[in-house]
């Protein structure tokens, strides 16, 4: 049985005063609820894990760099994450793969690195529109997958993200038989290469334009364990909805 998993992915938003929203979501939630996820910028992470200390939402982070320190200036390392509390981090996002030109070879260290340092790394795979309207949707995938993800994951170590870049904060989402499709490849070629055992525990999220009213529908798919959530994990009010339908699947 894989552990549901709500996460939830703040981007470059919030200080401080955006914590409040992690005391008001942490009041939304039972212990029967899916494990929760909050990852918020970098400057918040220890604070959101005083915050949350006591309460069943995790913390991570979205990026990590893949050496362990040195002159990296602004960048941040996977043991600093596990040093603020926090137990994941993301990696592999669309936006960092297109903005700062991370590749599948940058994303398989930086996974490396975060399980050195304890932490359980979010692999971010995803195709593009022009890569779904040429029906090149499996073969990227596979490719993100074979090149982002180390060998050695383990449903401990390693959660997959499928987000459809198209998806991600446009309001469009794929049909559930795509969601359906592109899950159960990756939990197949999961199975091909780390094993059954392992390859049915690597919990597989959907991200894209997750909200309350297309929640539900998206987690009937027998292969999505949980969501990566942007815009709708801002505010405690439209992410509880999201965790309840979750834990509710
Ligand atoms: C994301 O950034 O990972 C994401 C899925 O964003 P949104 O939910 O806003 O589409």
């Amino acid at each position: 049985m894989r552990r549901k998993l709500a996460a939830g992915n703040w981007k470059m938003n919030g200080t401080a005063a955006a914590l409040s929203e992690l005391v008001e979501l942490a009041g939304h939630l039972d212990p029967n609820d899916a494990e929760t996820l909050i990852c918020p910028p970098a400057p918040l992470l220890y604070r959101a894990c005083e915050k949350t200390r006591g309460t069943s939402i995790a913390i991570g982070a979205q990026d990590c760099h893949m050496q362990t320190e040195g002159a990296f200036t602004g960048d941040v390392s996977a043991s600093m994450i596990a040093d603020t509390g926090a137990s994941y981090v993301i990696v592999g996002h669309s936006e960092r793969r297109d903005a700062h030109e991370e590749t599948n070879g940058d994303i398989r260290k930086k996974a490396r690195a975060a399980w050195a340092a304890g932490l359980t790394a979010i692999v971010c795979i995803g195709e593009s529109g022009d890569d779904r309207e040429a029906d090149n949707t499996l073969d990227i995938i596979a490719g993100q997958l074979s090149g982002s993800v180390p060998d050695g994951a383990t449903g401990d170590n390693t959660v997959i993200a499928y987000e459809p870049i198209w998806a991600i904060g446009t309001g469009k989402i794929p049909t559930l038989a795509q969601i359906i499709e592109v899950h159960d490849f990756i939990r197949a070629r999961l199975i091909a290469r780390f094993g059954d055992v392992e390859g049915n525990a690597i919990r597989l999220l959907y991200g894209g334009s997750v909200k309350p009213d297309n929640a539900a529908e998206i987690f009937t798919a027998e292969n999505v364990d949980g969501a990566l959530v942007g815009g709708a994990s801002l505010k405690a009010s439209d992410f509880a909805p999201i965790i309840k339908a979750l834990s509710a699947s």
